[in-house]
């Protein structure tokens, strides 16, 4: 069965325009559907929109033209129901630091309408595992502690969407791959994701499928997996018994790393070059092959590519 579309936008734009001074075409007839229970990542270099789409989804910026559908509902006829369909954690931390996140959670809810009786207070602090700080001061709390709280506080009205911007900036690593965790977590539970990094590797981990946005425009939109087909750069080390004589003209696409006594690291185009053309090339001048071990390129490359200009 087709699972149905939670978010469908149709030939978006936003220019932002400073009276009399030049104007910014931050988003250009942008298109995407993403689909119920999803993780769904926008990747983009500073400046890409990615926060701008963002906040018009979240009713913070107001769009300059096109359509957006979310969870049913548009935008410009209903933007209460959009509203309460998404969960959203913002690029920017603000939370009152002498509230405590229980005091923050509880002012959220009472913002939705939700009855006290109907409130998952307890169970969401558990869910980001603020529990045990749920009682003291945010200013108190890590800088960690207070993005996980932004996720918390995106989750009070339970939301079927939840949209992250750059949730894990400046955070750091295990705290990273603990709030990645919760996401996974609320991802398995049939909310849809989606979020904006620029820590490729988390995008390559975490997301089923992968926008990248540059200049306002979307340059690729593909499954993570058909992303990563697309990279052809191989990186391969040899260990050798000797130092081996190559140089960037001796086999088409070879690119030299580093070439010492013992060790020899390359990296070439796959449509260009096979593996055993460089063995060969390193064999014919008698020299033994201790180890060899290869490198699958990632995300990185794929998005230096379609980014830079
Ligand atoms: P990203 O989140 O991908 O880094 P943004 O959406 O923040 O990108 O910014 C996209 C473009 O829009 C940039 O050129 C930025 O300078 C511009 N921009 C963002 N917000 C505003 C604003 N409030 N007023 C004017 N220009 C803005
Ligand atoms: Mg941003």
């Amino acid at each position: 069965m087709n699972k149905k579309n939670v978010l469908y936008v149709k030939d978006l734009n936003k220019t932002y325009s400073k009276n009399s001074s030049k104007s910014v075409h931050a988003i250009k007839n942008l298109n995407l559907e993403v689909k119920e229970g999803e993780i769904f990542g926008l990747l983009g270099p500073n400046g890409a929109g990615k926060s701008t789409f963002i906040n018009i989804l979240a009713g913070t910026t107001i769009k300059t033209s096109g359509e957006v559908n979310v969870w049913g509902f548009n935008l410009d006829v209903n933007p209460r129901q959009v509203r309460a369909s998404i969960g959203i954690v913002p690029q920017e931390v603000n939370v009152d630091p002498f509230f405590t996140p229980w005091n923050i959670l509880e002012l959220q809810a009472g913002m939705y309408g939700i009855k006290k009786k109907d409130r998952i207070t307890e169970t969401i602090l558990k869910l980001v595992s603020l529990d045990k700080q749920s009682k003291s001061y945010t200013r108190a709390l890590s800088g960690g502690m207070k993005r996980r709280l932004l996720v918390a506080k995106a989750l009070v009205h339970k939301p079927p969407i939840i949209i992250l911007d750059e949730p894990t900036a400046g955070v750091d690593v295990e705290l990273r791959s603990n709030l990645w965790d919760n996401v996974k977590q609320l991802n398995k539970q049939g909310v849809t994701i989606i979020l904006t990094t620029h820590y490729l590797n988390e995008a390559e981990q975490m997301c089923d499928r992968i926008g990248i946005l540059n200049k306002g425009s979307i340059v690729a939109l593909d499954t993570t997996k058909n992303l990563l087909k697309r990279i052809q750069t191989k990186i391969v080390k040899f260990a050798v018994d000797k130092k081996v004589s190559i140089s960037n003209d001796s086999l088409k696409s070879i690119n030299i790393l580093s070439n010492k006594i013992d060790e020899l690291v390359v990296s070439y185009e796959k449509n260009a070059l096979n593996i055993s053309e460089i063995i060969k090339f390193i064999s014919l001048q008698n020299i033994k092959l201790l180890d060899i071990s290869t490198d699958d390129g990632d995300l990185e490359d794929v998005f230096i590519r379609l980014t830079k200009n």
